[in-house]
Formats: C-alpha cells, sequence, structure tokens
C-alpha cells in the first residue's frame, strides 16, 4: 500500500517537477498501517497539490480524520522543511525552507500532538517539537514545530514575515478562539505585506504558505471575507467515514448534570453491548469527583495503575481542585483558563427518580446485559492533567475492561479517542466571560452551541455506528443553545491583544481583518484602557515607549504597568510576585463557608465538593479555619503585614513558602494549591529573568527569598495596585451618600453595599476576602468580579480616595456633586510625589504561619 501510494504520488507530481523530491521517513509497519486507514490520506495528493499552487489552503474534516498528525507529516516528507529540498522548484532560491509550524489552540494538544507525530514519523522532539509558554523542546534541528497560537503571535511581534517558516498550520480553526482569529488576520496581512515586497526583496525571504484546518465545515467566516484573502482560498473537504449516531434526549433537564451523567454511565455500563464510553462535563472539579464515585463503584482492576497510585492521584487532584488561571492578554487562550469557577456540584448523587429509563433504545433485547460488576476503566481528560496521564486515554483500556473516559471539551475535537462507541454529553462548557462594561472576566458555565453538540456526538461513530445520550431535553436543545458557538474575540477582553497588535505596527486595530471582526464598541474599550495605563499615546494611538515596555511582559497589559511602576519605586520583586499570583490565580483551598452567614456562591459548593473529596474530618475543617483565621487576619496585622488587601496577602503567602523552602508540606499545612504555588514559583522566575535579561540596566535580585516588605513599601504596593486596576474601584455606598465623608461605622463587611465606579452597579465584598471580617475600606480596587446571585468584589485592596485622584486623573470626572471621585481632592496639590520615600530592605524573614 506505502509502496503504491508513493508511486502514485510521483506519478502525480512528476510533471510539475523536474526531480521529484521525498524525505525518506522510517514509519513502523503498526503505524504505517493506521496512518493508511486516515480519510485524510486519502487525499494527499489533492492537498499538496493545492498547497504547491495556492498561498492559503483551507482543509475541513471530521475529527478523528487525520487532519492534525498527518498533515505535517505530507509536508515533511515533500521537503517543506529539508534542507535538501532547495532544487525542489516552488522553493528555488532557498538554502533551507524552513520549518513546518502547527498552532493549536490549547497546550494539550501541543505537546500530545507534537509527541505523536514524532513518534509516527521516528524522529526525536528535538526535530518534531513544541513550544507552548512555559516549556518548548525547540532546537536548531527542528522541522516540525507545533504551539499555542500564542506564542506564534508573539514570536510575530520579533518576526512579522515568519521567515523562518515555510508553512504555518493553523489548526482547529473552526474553535474561533481569540488568537485563532487574531492570527488568522494577521497572517493574511503578512501574506498581502510578502506581495507587497519589490520582486528583489521577495526572493530573499522563503516562500510561505498557509494552511486552515477546521473540524466543522463553516468556514464561510474565512473564505467570504475579501478583505481577509482577496483570493478566494480553495477548500478541500475530506470526507470521513462517519458511522450513524443515534441521540437520546432527556425528558427533563436535570439541575445536577453530573449526578444525572453518574446515572447514565450506571445504565450503559451495565446494561449495554461493549463500547468506550467518552462523557463531557465542563470541568475538572466535575471530573474528578465523577471519576471518584465511579471508581467507588466499579473497583476497576488496571493492572499498572495500583491502589497506591489511585489514591495518590485523587490525592493530588483534591488539592489540585481548581486550577490556575491565565489572564487574558497575550496570555495562550487555553483551555485551563477556563477552569476557573466550579459550578454546582452536588455531594450525593440523587438516584432515585428515573424518569429517562429509554438506555435500551435502539437495541435489539439480545444485545443488552445486567451486569452489576463489571469493571470500568474510568479515565479523567483536561488539560492540567500530566501528559502522561492524558496519553493514558489512547491505550487500550486493560483487557476485560470498558473504557470510560470524563473530559473537558479538549475531547470535542483536540483529541479523539479510540473506541468511543457511547458518548454522554451534559450540553455545557466553560466559558471565559467578559463584561463589556468593566472589562472584568467572568467564569460562566452555559449550554454550548447545536454545532458542539453535535461534534461531540460525532466522537460515538468513528469506529461503528454509535449513541450519543443527552442530559437535556429536546425543547433546550431547540430553544436554549446558539446555532454555532460565538467566537472568542465578542466574548474576551481584548487589551492584551490590541497591545499586542499596537507592538507589531498595527495601529489600526479598528480596521483589522479580523475573521469576524469585534463591535468597534470593545476595540475602542481596550483602547481606551491602554489609553489610561499609559501603554498608547491618547492622541494618536501609537503605542509609547511605555507600552513598548508593557508589551514585552507576557502578561496582561494592566500587569506590566504594575511591574513597570513598581521598579519605579524599588518594589520590583514584590510586584513580579503579586502579578505572578494574580496571573496563575487564587492557590487557596477556601474555607469560607464554615461561616454561619455564607452566600450561596458557586465556590462555597465547590469548597463543599472540596471536603467531600479530601474527606476530611470536621476537626480537620476546623484547624483549617482556625489556622486562616489566626495567621492571615490577625497575624498579618500583628506582624506588621498589611491587613488590607487580598493581594497583600497572596504576597505573604508566597513569601512565606519561600521561607519555608517551597514545599508541598508548607502546602498541605497552610491549605494551599502546590501546582499553583509551583505555577507561581516558575512564573516569578520566568519574569524575572525576562526583566534582568531585557533589562540589564536593572539591578534584579535573583534570589527568590525576599525580605518582607516595610510600611512604606506596602503603601506603595497598595498604589502600584490601584495604578494596576485603575478601572475597578468601589466605593462604598454610604461614603458615596455623603459626597465623601466618613459614612457609617461597620464592624465588619456584611451586607455593605458598594458601587461600582463605571457602571454603578451595586456590589458586596466577598467573605472569602480579608476585608470582609473587619471594617469594610470606603474605597477598593478589585481584580476579580464575581458575577453569583449578587456582584460579589474578589480579591481586593483598600485604597485611599486621593491615590485615585491621582493615579487616575484621566478616569475622574469632577464636575457633577455626585460623581467620583470626591470633590475635595479636587484642589490637590499638583508637585506630589505618589510616594516619598523608598528605604532599604529590613533584615526580617517572612513570618511564618503558626503550625500545629
Ligand atoms: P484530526 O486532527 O483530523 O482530528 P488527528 O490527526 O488528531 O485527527 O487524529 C488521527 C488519529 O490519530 C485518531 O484516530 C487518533 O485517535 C489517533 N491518535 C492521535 N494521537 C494519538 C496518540 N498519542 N496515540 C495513539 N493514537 C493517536
Ligand atoms: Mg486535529
Amino acid at each position: 500500500k506505502a509502496q503504491l501510494l508513493k508511486s502514485n504520488r510521483e506519478g502525480d507530481l512528476a510533471g510539475d517537477i523536474a526531480k521529484p523530491f521525498y524525505v525518506n521517513v522510517n514509519r513502523k509497519p503498526e503505524i504505517q498501517e493506521a496512518r493508511l486507514k486516515l480519510p485524510v490520506v486519502a487525499e494527499e495528493q489533492v492537498i499538496m497539490e493545492a498547497i504547491r499552487n495556492n498561498t492559503v489552503v483551507i482543509i475541513c474534516g471530521e475529527t478523528g480524520s487525520g487532519k492534525t498528525t498527518q498533515v505535517p507529516q505530507f509536508l515533511y516528507e515533500a521537503g517543506w522543511s529539508h534542507p535538501d529540498s532547495a532544487n525542489i522548484d516552488y522553493l528555488v532560491n532557498v538554502d533551507n525552507p524552513g520549518m513546518i509550524g502547527v498552532t493549536q489552540p490549547r497546550r494539550v494538544a501541543t505537546v500530545s500532538m507534537a509527541k505523536r507525530v514524532a513518534d509516527e514519523l521516528n524522529l526525536s522532539d528535538k526535530e518534531v517539537s513544541h513550544q507552548i509558554r512555559y516549556d518548548a523542546t525547540v532546537s536548531n534541528k527542528t522541522r516540525i514545530k507545533f504551539m499555542t497560537d500564542g506564542v506564534l503571535l508573539r514570536e510575530m511581534s520579533q518576526d512579522l514575515l515568519l521567515t523562518k517558516y515555510s508553512t504555518i498550520i493553523i489548526d482547529e480553526a473552526h474553535e474561533r478562539n481569540l488568537n485563532t482569529d487574531i492570527l488568522i488576520g494577521v497572517v493574511s496581512r503578512v501574506l498581502k505585506l510578502r506581495a507587497e515586497l519589490s520582486r528583489e526583496d521577495r526572493q530573499k525571504i522563503k516562500p510561505l504558505r498557509v494552511i486552515i484546518m477546521s473540524a466543522t465545515l463553516r468556514v464561510a467566516d474565512f473564505t467570504e471575507n475579501k478583505t481577509l484573502f482577496p483570493i478566494v482560498p480553495p477548500v478541500i473537504n475530506v470526507n470521513a467515514r462517519q458511522f450513524p449516531v443515534a441521540i437520546h434526549f432527556n425528558k427533563k433537564t436535570p439541575l445536577d448534570h453530573v449526578g444525572e451523567a453518574y446515572k447514565k454511565i450506571t445504565k450503559i455500563h451495565e446494561r449495554l453491548p461493549n463500547g468506550g464510553i467518552l462523557v463531557f462535563l465542563t470541568g475538572q472539579n466535575e471530573i474528578n469527583q465523577l471519576c471518584k464515585e465511579l471508581r467507588k463503584r466499579y473497583p476497576a482492576l488496571p493492572p499498572k495503575a495500583t491502589k497506591k497510585e489511585i489514591v495518590k492521584e485523587e490525592k493530588a487532584n483534591a488539592l489540585e481542585s481548581k486550577t490556575d488561571s491565565t489572564p487574558a492578554g497575550k496570555a495562550d487562550i487555553e483551555d485551563e483558563a477556563l477552569e476557573l469557577g466550579e459550578n454546582q456540584v452536588e455531594e450525593d448523587f440523587d438516584l432515585s427518580s428515573d424518569d429517562d429509563d429509554d438506555i435500551g433504545e435502539g437495541f435489539d433485547d439480545d444485545e443488552l446485559a445486567d451486569v452489576k460488576d463489571a469493571p470500568l476503566h474510568v479515565l479523567p481528560l483536561y488539560s492540567m492533567l500530566p501528559t502522561e496521564a492524558q496519553l493514558r486515554v489512547f491505550e487500550p483500556p486493560p483487557e476485560g475492561t470498558r473504557l470510560c473516559v470524563i473530559a473537558t471539551n479538549v475531547a470535542e475535537t483536540s483529541v479523539t479517542i479510540p473506541g468511543v462507541r457511547y458518548v454522554v454529553d451534559c450540553g455545557k462548557s466553560k466559558e471565559r466571560k467578559y463584561d463589556v462594561e468593566t472589562g472584568v472576566q467572568t467564569f460562566e458555565i452555559d449550554w454550548t452551541s447545536q454545532a458542539s453538540a453535535g461534534q461531540r456526538a460525532g466522537r460515538a461513530g468513528r469506529t461503528g455506528p454509535g449513541h450519543c445520550y443527552r442530559l437535556f431535553s429536546s425543547a433546550v436543545f431547540d430553544n436554549e443553545f446558539e446555532k454555532f458557538s460565538t467566537p472568542e474575540i465578542h466574548r474576551m477582553p481584548i487589551e492584551g491583544v490590541v497591545l499586542s497588535m499596537k507592538a507589531m505596527n498595527i495601529d489600526n486595530v479598528v480596521n483589522f481583518p479580523f475573521p469576524t471582526p469585534p463591535p468597534r464598541e470593545n476595540l475602542m474599550k481596550a483602547e481606551k484602557l491602554l489609553g489610561y495605563l499609559g501603554a498608547i499615546s491618547t492622541t494618536n494611538r501609537h503605542i509609547t515607549e511605555f507600552g513598548r515596555t508593557m508589551s514585552l511582559f507576557p502578561i496582561t497589559p494592566r500587569f506590566a504597568k504594575m511591574l513597570i511602576i513598581g521598579q519605579q519605586h524599588g518594589c520590583l520583586p514584590y510586584v513580579i510576585a503579586i502579578v505572578s499570583a494574580l496571573s496563575v490565580g487564587d492557590p487557596f483551598i477556601q474555607d469560607y463557608h464554615l461561616d454561619e452567614d455564607q452566600p450561596d456562591t458557586d465556590d462555597e459548593l465547590e469548597s463543599r465538593e472540596l471536603g467531600n473529596i479530601t474527606s476530611e474530618s470536621v476537626a480537620e475543617k476546623e484547624r483549617r479555619k482556625l489556622v486562616r483565621k489566626k495567621y492571615y487576619s490577625s497575624q498579618m496585622k500583628h506582624v506588621g503585614l498589611d491587613p488590607s488587601s487580598d493581594i497583600l496577602k497572596l504576597l505573604n503567602v508566597v513569601g512565606a513558602y519561600e521561607y519555608a523552602g517551597a514545599t508541598t508540606k508548607f502546602c498541605e499545612d497552610n491549605f494551599l494549591r502546590p501546582k499553583a504555588m509551583e505555577e507561581i514559583r516558575k512564573l516569578r522566575r520566568q519574569l524575572t529573568n525576562l526583566v534582568s535579561s531585557n533589562f540589564p540596566e536593572i539591578d534584579i535580585c535573583l534570589d527568590p527569598k525576599m525580605p518582607p516588605p516595610n510600611a512604606v513599601q506596602l503603601k506603595v504596593l497598595r498604589q502600584v495596585i490601584t495604578a494596576g486596576f485603575i478601572d475597578s474601584v468601589a466605593i462604598r455606598q454610604d461614603v458615596l451618600d455623603t459626597g465623601g465623608g466618613k459614612g457609617v461605622r461597620y464592624k465588619n463587611a456584611k451586607n455593605v453595599v458598594y458601587r461600582l465606579l463605571w457602571t454603578e452597579e451595586e456590589a458586596f465584598i466577598h467573605p472569602g476576602s480579608i476585608l470582609y471580617s473587619q471594617e469594610p475600606p470606603a474605597m477598593l480596587v478589585y481584580s476579580e468580579l464575581y458575577k453569583g446571585g449578587k456582584n460579589w468584589l474578589k480579591c481586593n485592596t483598600a485604597v485611599e480616595a486621593k491615590w485615585i485622584a491621582k493615579i487616575g486623573k484621566d478616569l475622574c470626572s469632577y464636575g457633577r456633586p455626585l460623581d467620583f471621585p470626591l470633590p475635595k481632592y479636587i484642589g490637590e496639590k499638583k508637585d506630589r510625589k505618589l510616594v516619598y520615600v523608598v528605604p532599604s530592605f529590613g533584615p526580617k524573614s517572612w513570618p511564618l504561619p503558626p503550625v500545629q
């Protein structure tokens, strides 16, 4: 077969190319056999010919048809990245055509696909490499490079014309992630720029081809958008064999989709014929909980994974169950960013009511069984799972067991799990949402689109006819599901991207060729924020020197600004720690649900779930509560640390963690997620190195052990935070009512109303905030707005009104009496410095929390 394929290809190419060129590849026979079955391989000639004759090619094919793993190999074999291929006519005058770049929206797929392609080609990870935000195997031998689209975007601010690449494959374009969309727009500009080069100049650079790959056929946004691609690119449809999938809707839509999924899985497993089960849930917590319950019910006997290992994994999961979040902006849009804010999970599944017992539908009676204790091979799949654990889904399940993978929407199109016959779909996914008014992001669980649900169902029909069980009614599907998911660009804060675009000298972002342009309003808003932050000129909208410096940091513009101001005031190491902690997300395992006066937030439910997983005893919970209370409020005050900011609390934790030797034990003793703490550490190191290498004139302390800040520095830090979050101010209602007067005295923040500065919405300090149990400040800046019933202000810092008037000059209007900020500060002396003295660090070490 292989012989035939090759000779076919040669025959086809012979007319065009004087000397056919193929890079020799030694695939293992079993790999070769498997790949010949992939539908995309049957289209190899068509695809390669299209790529030779067109600058842009679009490839559409069902998930699992082989696009991601095979297309880079076609190119590799045809010499698109091989130094010896210079004699091919379409690569004339080129010493080395450059790399084949493949972009992915998700880290999981980036790493695992690079590994898979390296395995198939029998090459090392130096030759088929990956590059993600924290990790890369790229070398000067790299031929095929898998990377997240964020990585390529960042790379392009240095090399806009993409001179290192012969081809750029933009994969998973149907997901319509922000970075993918931007990338497609930028690449279309690059092609235009290249076309405008003089003949002479053009010959100096390598030819570039762009391949856009998509799982669904909705490519009109790419083909019919004349500003994007003036010449309509050819679309190659790969006809994947898709077996019919019977769709079963629930009659009712349950509130608890995890419990419902559990019920459905037990029924499938006990009654239906062989075949893997793939379950779609919204996030890591739900997945871990369901895995745990299923393993309890069907103790699997995997020969390799011993009980000990499972316990270990569960323990790790319990500690990790709320993942890190990546800030918006230049960060890669990776699915773990969507893991924040878990939702509704019941402690016990309600197994009583059962009005949806149609499990045998579509099966003959003799196919149905009733087996209670058959082993089930339960595997989780989500992006924060270690790579080895992720790759386990590709292995056949142990003899005599049924595979059951519980996944986030990473299994929707990025990863194809073999042998799936049953899909259980909760119909929801977690999405990053973006408040156009405040610019604050929230994470919400919502129905996916009809297109996504179709994709998910399709996973059951890869190897044979399948069944998809939807845990929602057809009425909900018809009435509440959108047809297609909204492109992320319409849901996300875009100031970081706008800044990157500015740094690439794309000034007119409003007219940028986005596949589906975001509302002008959002683009203008992003420009406005960048103006406030001083990143772009408020008059001509060009990037400022300050903005260019900001754009060098792989973090959202507001954090970049904080770093720069922190440096100017001698607090850089602290600000780096703060920014790292805020970038990674909350490392605390929450415990405030233990108080009686708790609101009914999702977090509360989540922490209850956590308690469930770790099987914490009441005594243990009490201890946690005690440690928390003592350490983080009175203790902080006692040792002179500032109790007026959650962000400074984070700083304290980071400092103490280092002094305690950065151990997992420290995390366990203090109820911190070790993985989050490690990630913070990593980001700190990365940012520190970045600063010391990019700005050699800055004398930065490379020792991760920082002495604790003194009182003045603490004040500076709060001002730095104010500068970074100048657009997220809340003021106490009574203070506002009295026009800036003293207002009412409160003992704590319970039920104390705040107003958000720009939208005038009502908000409350979240009980998890350090400010909750003390006299609430007249004014604060928040770094997270959590919408759960009420608006909850999280991660707050008490600020002084005069700082706002000073730092946020441009944001303040002083005209009408009730306007903010307070009129009485109008006359502030102009030349007063923000900070007067910057004393040196004290010798004290970070106070450690008391450990019983
Ligand atoms: P597409 O990109 O069109 O969705 P892929 O190229 O990702 O398709 O997948 C093609 C096939 O390769 C699938 O059947 C998938 O199961 C298989 N595959 C991908 N990665 C691995 C792996 N690490 N181990 C085994 N099989 C894999
Ligand atoms: Mg793919």
